[in-house]
């Protein structure tokens, strides 16, 4: 795993800027704070306060509800006094495991998902997935070497995939695996997950006009001020540049209020074998990391459906892919291809700035 340090750095910026310091605070006063410790990744939270100690609390409460999901969700770390997927994971084929409320609602969500993206996004792929993880990480640690997993090993692996043996006793809150050598892997989904729970608990409590972006995955509450007036606008969010070798850091700013955008590229996590990058999500029919795109970002309303889309519009193929997006309301998506060609679904035009 790459291991991020778990510093909680909390960094809190004052945006707008004054000569000499003496602009007046006023209740539009925009903040920024960062975190370096949730779901292997940087969290920033954009938003308005009356004072930068208000601000500060604020960020610090969203920070420590993320961090509840994070240890709850973490399939790599355990926590003490915690059952969490991990848990649930070693106890495969022992016992079922009992569990916080907010693992069955998102082993629930997972398996409609798996139903609703036609299989390209099973969490129940979790054998195959670790034995991807742990070449990648063997082949960074020491490039000169590295290797891809032999397919025989994938498809053993393989065998151990079956979403059915995801037994989840609600009533009880227990979460079972019937199959001793499958593993649950939550990472195409649980980050989204989490940010749109998170978001709707605080949305639940009047917040608003609020940028949550867990490493890229963005959700937004309300829209921002525009700037010197009173007025509510959307926020208009980055999308990267899947071209790393490229001087443009961003690809196109998408309009946002009181939705999110996530985006799933080659260029989060990779390794090299043979001079050809080898990336992180894996196309279930072949075992191999998908070969269509360089980049797929979703826009709707709810972070874990689009976490989950970003997922799943990454393994079908260009037609598939469109046809699915676009029989779905109120889901946008855009495409970018290894060669920096790019094509949209139907609506995502118009949320371009
Ligand atoms: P990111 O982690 O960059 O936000 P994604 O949301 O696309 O990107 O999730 C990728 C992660 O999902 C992988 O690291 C892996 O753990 C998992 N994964 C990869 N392929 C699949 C798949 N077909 N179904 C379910 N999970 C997958
Ligand atoms: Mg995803």
């Amino acid at each position: 795993m790459k291991k991020l340090t778990a510093i909680f750095l909390c960094a809190v910026l004052l945006l707008t800027s004054g000569c000499g310091g003496m602009t007046p605070a006023t209740k539009h006063t925009r903040y920024q704070a960062e975190f370096l410790s949730l779901f292997d990744t940087v969290t920033t939270i954009v938003g308005y306060a009356d004072s930068k100690e208000d601000f500060t609390e604020l960020a610090g409460q969203i920070r420590d509800k993320l961090e509840e999901y994070h240890r709850l969700y973490s399939i790599y770390d355990d926590f003490a006094g915690v059952n969490n997927i991990k848990t649930i994971n070693d106890n495969a084929g022992m016992a079922p495991v009992p569990v916080d409320s907010r693992i069955i609602d998102l082993l629930q969500y997972a398996k409609e998902q798996y139903a609703g993206t036609k299989g390209t996004l099973n969490i129940a792929l979790g054998s195959v997935l670790k034995i991807w993880h742990d070449y990648r990480e063997a082949g960074s640690d020491d490039p000169e070497n590295a290797e891809l997993p032999p397919m025989e090993l994938l498809r053993q692996a393989n065998e151990h995939t079956n979403i059915d043996d995801l037994v989840i006793d609600a009533a009880a809150s227990t979460v079972y695996l019937k199959d001793p050598l499958m593993r649950l892997d939550v990472g195409a989904i649980a980050k989204g997950y989490a940010t749109e729970q998170v978001a709707q608990h605080f949305e639940n409590q009047g917040v608003t006009n609020l940028l949550l972006s867990v490493g890229g995955n963005v959700r937004a509450l309300g829209g921002k001020f525009d700037e010197g007036a009173d007025t509510v606008i959307p926020w208009a969010v980055g999308v990267r540049n899947p071209d790393l070798s490229s001087t443009e850091s961003t690809l196109m700013s998408v309009l946002a209020e009181d939705c999110s955008i996530v985006s799933s590229g080659i260029y989060e996590r990779y390794y090299t074998v043979d001079g050809v990058e080898y990336h992180h999500i894996i196309d279930p029919e072949t075992l191999m990391p998908t070969t269509y795109y360089a980049q797929v970002t979703i826009v709707c309303k709810d972070s874990g459906l689009a976490d989950a889309l970003s997922t799943a519009a990454f393994v079908l193929p260009r037609d598939e892919a469109l046809a699915y997006i676009n029989a779905m309301d109120g889901v946008e998506a855009c495409w970018v291809l290894e060669d920096g060609s790019q094509f949209y679904s139907d609506g995502f035009e118009a949320l371009k700035k």
